[in-house]
């Protein structure tokens, strides 16, 4: 992916390792109330534009804004969740600027006294774990949405949809912690999953209910000062994060290779052409003339309400992690694609409670049910088959009613068909062991075939015994008891 950025710079690779870039990310987040932050407006998403609205959202003279207790208690459960402070008392300011998706002329911010600082995530990353440090959340208002395709007069007019006005967001800013894009990339994974975890945001990107923004600079290795950062917009996508930050830290280092210097400002990306392009320069920056919000009063957390907050937060992606490797003994990668979503590890956690073994549930929903739910385009909830059904096969797989290979024919029929295993077993005969006498019969060919091998196996060669039980369940075509044959073969073969 940094070819496209080096085929530009002409980098070497060993200039690039000179430098150590450094990178924070500033993560919007709608929160998942049912309406919007000051007024009792719905969020739904979708909706005919300008539908959603009333005085308040619309900022027209005389109207007063009601905090939503909803959207400051998700905010909470997201500050908790990373490890967040959550302070007794936070206050509302306003943030002034002047555009027209901002109807007020200033958009209801947090600004000196924020709802949480100082937490942090834990993000593995190559095998190695390592702590992002989180600077603050603080709680603002949406701003409108500016429609520039798809209308009458579009080619000369933008077109605004104040549904968005006024929907609650949290921003969640880390410390200047990550050291590459991939680290970046792991952590906004992270994060997202704890935000969906805890049910905080349905996080869903292409909707712009999870944006984000970097600042990235860098620096020689070894040094303690910050390079010059710039901020990079516009990241509607894990991947265009990626590569945004891949091509600005190929950039910065280009500039600074030959002889020039970064400037503080604003980039956005464009995915089309792959780069950023400046925006603004700091210079030029906004002054926001913060103040504190006087239509507001100062927002009071008591510690029973916090205590009550940090209770009903459910188990998180992390120690879910932890406990699945302990409990289940599955292995720590199945634990991370197991609690991949909550949904996900319910389920397999209703599997085991069935009564199917952990180690086999896992192999079965990683390789049979996650594989047909991908190529069905279904969701884990949508599943045909249920964590009891699979249990019920699992189960008659690990007894030896049925073999592994049968197995599969079965939980394909149960995918398509919502049928039970059972039923289907006994309605297609598939139950119906290969008798001792066949496995038997077939057996002694396959020794009377293969002298050298009986040779080598009584002189001692373990391993050519694998040979014979291939050969046996080949010629009862996978259905024998792998048990019933293994015993066989030793009968005879000894
Ligand atoms: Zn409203």
């Amino acid at each position: 992916m940094t070819k496209s950025a080096s085929e530009e710079t002409g980098l070497a690779p060993e200039i690039l390792a000179k430098y150590e870039p450094v990178i924070g990310l500033e993560v919007h987040v709608q929160l998942l109330t049912n309406t919007k932050i000051f007024c009792g407006c719905s969020t739904r998403f979708g909706d005919p534009p300008n539908t959603n609205t009333c005085p308040v959202c619309l900022g027209l003279p005389g109207t007063l804004p009601v905090l939503n207790k909803r959207a400051v208690e998700m905010a909470m459960r997201a500050s908790l969740a990373i490890n967040c402070t959550v302070h007794e008392r936070s206050r509302f300011a306003r943030k002034n600027y002047f555009y027209p998706d901002l109807p007020k002329g200033y958009q209801i911010s947090q600004y000196e006294l924020p709802l949480a600082t100082g937490g942090w995530v834990e993000v593995e990353h190559d095998g190695a774990k390592k702590r992002i440090g989180i600077t603050r959340l603080h709680l603002e208002e949406d701003a409108a949405k500016n429609l520039h395709e798809g209308f009458a007069h579009s080619a000369d007019k933008a077109y605004i949809d104040y549904n968005r006005c006024g929907t609650p967001l949290s921003e969640i800013v880390s410390e200047p912690d990550m050291r590459t894009p991939e680290e970046a990339y792991a952590y906004l994974t992270t994060l997202r999953q704890i935000l969906l975890y805890t049910g905080v945001s349905d996080c869903n990107m292409e909707e712009g209910s999870l944006r984000c923004d970097a600042n990235v600079s860098v620096r020689l290795r070894g040094a303690k000062e910050f390079g010059t950062k710039v901020e990079v917009k516009n990241l509607n996508s894990f991947r265009f994060l990626q590569k945004a930050l891949e091509y600005e830290i190929e950039r910065h280092i280009g500039v600074i290779e030959s002889g020039g210097r970064i400037f503080q400002e604003t980039r956005l990306w464009h995915q089309n052409e792959n780069r950023t392009v400046g925006m603004r320069s700091k210079e030029k920056a906004h002054d926001y003339r913060y103040f504190p919000e006087p239509d507001l009063l100062p927002v009071h957390v008591s510690s029973a309400w916090r205590d009550e907050v940090l209770r009903s937060l459910p188990e998180l992606p992390e120690a879910k992690r932890t406990r699945f490797v302990s409990q289940y003994g599955i292995t720590p990668y199945d634990a991370e694609v197991l609690t991949a979503t909550r949904a996900l590890a319910n389920y397999f956690e209703e599997v085991v409670k069935a009564g199917a073994s952990g180690k086999n549930s896992a192999n079965w929903m990683q390789t049979e049910l996650l594989r047909r739910l991908k190529d069905s385009s279904k969701e884990i909830d949508a599943s045909p088959v249920s964590p009891t059904a699979l249990a019920e096969l699992v189960k008659l797989v690990e007894s030896g009613k049925i073999t592994g290979a049968v197995g599969k024919k079965v939980f394909a029929t149960m995918f398509d068909s919502g049928r039970s295993a059972a039923e289907i077993v006994a309605a297609e005969g598939l139950g119906a062991q290969v008798a001792d006498f066949t496995i038997e019969t077939a057996a002694r060919e396959v020794i009377e075939k293969n002298p050298d091998n009986v040779a080598k196996f009584k002189s001692g060669n373990e391993g050519v015994f694998k040979f014979f039980v291939g050969q046996v369940m080949k010629s009862t075509r996978g259905q024998a008891n792998p048990q019933a044959v293994n015993d066989i073969l030793r009968k005879l073969l000894s």
